[in-house]
C-alpha cells in the first residue's frame, strides 16, 4: 500500500529531527563541575592574540650570535625533570626547541631525575644539540615524602581525590613532582650558581623561530617570570591552598608587594564558582610546564617561608596541590607585576593548549588557537583576567 506524500515528508522530517537530536546530545561534551559559567564568552576567546609580532627590539639577534665567542652570555640552562621512559617525548621538546631557539645560542641542558638516567637517555638526548648536557640525580632529601606527612591520611585523601576525578590523585610520585616543583629544583647543587632557567617538559611543541637571547632579554629588562599560557585551576585540587596563603599572609603583610596582581589572584568575576570552590582563589595560574624564570625569586626569603608554610600544611599530598598555582600565587603576591611577562612570540603546546601568535616566524600551529580539545577547554583559558589586571606587558 502507498503511503500517502504528506505522511512521507513528516516522516523523513521526523527522522532529521530526531538525528540532529542525537547528534546533538552526543556531541556536546558533559559539563564538568563549576565550568558551564562561561558558554556566553566562547565566541570571544580566539581574538586575544591577533596583535602581531612583539615591538622589533624582541627580535634582533644582533651582538647574541651563537658562533660569536665574545657574544655575552647568560648564566641559564634549559631544564627538564624527566623520566627515562619519557625519552622518545624529550627528544620531540629539544628538537624543536634547538630548532626555532636553543641552536642559534647553544644554552647547556640540565636534565633531573629521582632515578639515575639510562645510557640511552643520556646519549640520544646529547645527540639533539651542540650544547652541554647534564644529567643530575635528585637528592633523596628533597624528593622524599616528608617525615611530617601521615601515610593513612595520604591513603584516605587519596581515596577522597579519587572521588572528585582528581587526576593523579592517588598517585604518590606526581604530588612528590609538584612539591619538587615547588619548592626543591632550585636548591640543587647543580644549579647552585644558576640564575635562569627555561623548563621544558616532554612531547611539548615550539613553534617559532626566537631569533634573541631569551635569557638575555629577561635579564636587559628586569623580568623575573615568563609565561605563555595562563589557565584556570580544578578547584578540587586546591581547596585549602588560598586559605594556608592567607595566614600567611596575616603573619607577613610585608610580604605582599606593593605593584602585586593580586586583582588576578583573587578575581571572582569571570569564574565566580572557581573562586567559590578554591576559597577565595581564582584559580587563575601560570601553565608551568612551561617557564622561563629567575630563580632568585625562588630563593628569595619571602618565598622560601611561603613554601615552608604550604609544606608544613600539608597540601602537597592531602591535596593535590600543583606547583602552578603555588608559583603563580606567589608571584602574583610577593612580585612586582610589570617583571612578570607574557610570551605571546614564543609558540608553544603541551596537550591540550596552544600560544600560537600571529607571526611569519610561526609554522605547525593555527594562529589564536588555544585549545585543539573539546569545546568546553575555551573557557580555561584565564588570560583574559591577565591582560584586565595586568595587561599585555
Ligand atoms: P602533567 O603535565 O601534569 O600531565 O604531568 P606530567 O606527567 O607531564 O609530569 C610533569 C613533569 O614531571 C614531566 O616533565 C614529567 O616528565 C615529570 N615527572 C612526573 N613524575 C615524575 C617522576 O616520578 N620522576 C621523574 N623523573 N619525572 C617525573
Ligand atoms: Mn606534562
Amino acid at each position: 500500500m502507498a503511503i500517502p506524500r504528506p505522511l512521507r515528508a513528516l516522516a523523513i522530517v521526523s527522522a532529521f529531527l530526531l538525528f540532529y537530536l542525537l547528534f546533538q546530545a552526543f556531541r556536546t561534551p558533559p559539563t564538568i563541575h563549576g565550568q558551564g559559567d562561561l558558554e556566553h564568552e566562547l565566541p570571544n576567546e580566539p581574538t586575544l592574540q591577533e596583535y602581531g609580532e612583539p615591538p622589533p627590539p624582541l627580535w634582533r639577534a644582533d651582538g647574541y650570535a651563537a658562533d660569536n665567542p665574545d657574544s655575552p652570555r647568560i648564566n641559564a640552562t634549559l631544564l627538564a625533570l624527566v623520566r627515562n621512559e619519557e625519552l622518545d617525548g624529550m627528544l620531540v621538546s629539544m628538537r624543536d626547541l634547538e630548532r626555532t631557539w636553543n641552536s642559534k645560542f647553544n644554552y647547556p641542558w640540565t636534565f633531573f631525575n629521582d632515578v639515575p638516567f639510562s645510557e640511552d637517555f643520556k646519549r640520544l638526548t646529547q645527540m639533539e644539540t651542540k650544547a652541554k648536557c647534564n644529567y643530575e640525580l635528585i637528592p633523596k632529601e628533597h624528593w622524599a615524602v616528608p617525615s611530617w606527612i601521615n601515610s593513612d591520611l595520604f591513603d584516605e585523601s587519596a581515596k577522597m581525590l579519587e572521588e572528585q576525578e582528581v587526576q593523579y590523585g592517588p598517585m604518590v610520585s606526581y604530588h612528590q613532582m609538584c612539591r619538587w616543583n615547588s619548592g626543591m629544583f632550585y636548591k640543587h647543587p647543580a644549579l647552585q650558581d644558576v640564575r635562569y632557567y627555561w623548563r621544558v617538559e616532554p612531547k611539548v611543541h615550539f613553534f617559532c623561530d626566537i631569533d634573541y637571547d631569551i635569557f638575555r632579554w629577561m635579564n636587559d629588562h628586569n623580568k623575573t617570570y615568563g609565561f605563555t599560557i595562563n589557565l584556570y585551576d580544578a578547584p578540587q585540587t586546591i581547596p585549602t591552598l588560598w586559605p594556608e596563603t592567607e595566614k600567611f599572609m596575616a603573619a607577613h603583610p610585608e610580604y605582599l608587594h606593593e605593584n602585586n596582581a593580586r586583582e588576578w589572584v583573587v578575581d571572582s568575576k569571570r569564574r565566580p564558582e572557581h573562586n567559590i570552590k578554591a576559597h577565595g582563589y581564582s584559580t587563575c595560574h601560570f601553565w608551568s610546564n612551561f617557564e622561563i624564570a629567575d630563580m632568585g625569586f625562588w630563593r628569595s626569603k619571602p618565598y622560601e617561608d611561603y613554601f615552608e608554610h604550604l609544606d608544613r600544611a600539608g597540601g602537597f599530598f592531602y591535596e593535590r596541590w600543583g606547583d602552578a598555582p603555588v608559583h603563580s600565587i606567589a608571584l602574583g603576591l610577593f612580585e612586582d607585576k610589570s617583571k612578570i611577562h607574557w610570551f605571546r612570540d614564543i609558540g608553544y603546546q603541551h596537550i591540550p593548549y596552544f600560544n600560537c601568535p600571529k607571526s611569519p616566524k610561526c609554522r605547525g600551529c593555527v594562529t589564536g588557537r588555544f585549545t585543539d580539545g573539546e569545546r568546553f577547554l575555551f573557557k580555561e583559558d584565564c588570560r583574559p583576567n591577565w591582560f584586565k589586571y595586568v595587561g599585555m606587558d
